[in-house]
């Protein structure tokens, strides 16, 4: 299998992926707290190990690469459990700004942003938003959890999808980092929280709280029910769901222009 990890590259064979109209997935994540039982780079080495896994998926379909995990998210809501490290958004808006334009700059053309925290999506969207006109490529952002999330919920027992420093991350840094988990009482660390009321208000309004409001001890699901067994096929089945999505050609293609004759308008970039 040919190296993923752009970072183990030389710049020849990153030039030569380039050539062959690769696939670059650019992950973002965040370094925060994630309970007592779990290191602060979990989002950060989940989403790495789940990216690499998916490009070595998707290779032989299509020729992918994968960067350093983008670690420097926004986190405001985990500062006050220390251990956190945050930006602001218009610093994190920059770092992808520039990191995009340097893709497409060395001839990559065909990007996918690969989220592996929560904090990161609104922002992430509206990112791709705004640079989906000036930029010269075509991207997409994806999060792994929700990708998969039929998938992921069906292996889960005491969760239907990926929650902070649960069930679900616990079991995947059990296979990444496992002496780097803390499995002397996982049963004690069970906080479900409140749930709904986290960063919302009214019935479908938004309310930004920090983490403190949903839970005592930073965690937000049931760590006793993780294993390794279950932590590998939820990164298998991760790794498959973006895999599928960089395999379609569907993904990459331009947008359809249904205007038709006579219509005018704004041309948009195809
Ligand atoms: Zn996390």
């Amino acid at each position: 299998m040919p190296e993923v990890d752009w970072s183990r590259l030389k710049a020849q064979d990153l030039r030569a992926l380039a050539d062959n109209n690769a696939v670059v997935i650019l992950p973002i994540a965040s370094i925060e707290q994630h309970g007592p039982h779990l290191p602060v780079m979990t989002d950060t080495r989940i989403g790495q190990e789940v990216a690499l896994r998916a490009a070595r998926k998707a290779y032989d379909k299509r020729p992918t690469v994968v960067t350093p995990v983008v670690w420097s998210g926004l986190s405001e809501h985990h500062m006050p459990f220390g251990g956190t490290l945050t930006v602001s958004h218009s610093t994190f808006r920059a770092l992808l700004h520039d990191l995009i334009v340097s893709l497409t700059r060395l001839g990559f053309r065909d990007i996918l942003i690969s989220n592996s925290h929560g904090g990161n999506i609104i922002a992430m969207q509206q990112i791709l938003d705004e640079l989906s006109e000036v930029v010269d490529a075509t991207m997409v952002g994806t999060t792994y959890a929700s990708e998969a999330e039929p998938e992921i919920g069906a292996v889960l027992q005491d969760q239907d999808g990926v929650q902070h420093a649960g069930e679900a991350e616990t079991s995947m840094m059990l296979v990444c980092e496992p002496g780097l988990v803390d499995t002397s009482d996982l049963t004690a660390l069970t906080n479900l929280g409140d749930g709904p009321s986290f960063l919302k208000a009214g019935r479908a309004s938004y309310r930004w709280r920090p983490f403190t409001h949903l839970t005592g001890n930073g965690v937000a699901g049931v760590p006793e029910k993780s294993n390794a067994d279950k932590g590998e096929k939820l990164l298998e089945i991760s790794a498959a769901a973006l895999a599928a999505i960089i395999t379609d050609p569907e993904t990459w293609a331009a947008p359809q222009d249904l205007r038709g004759q006579g219509i005018g308008g704004v041309p948009f970039r195809k």
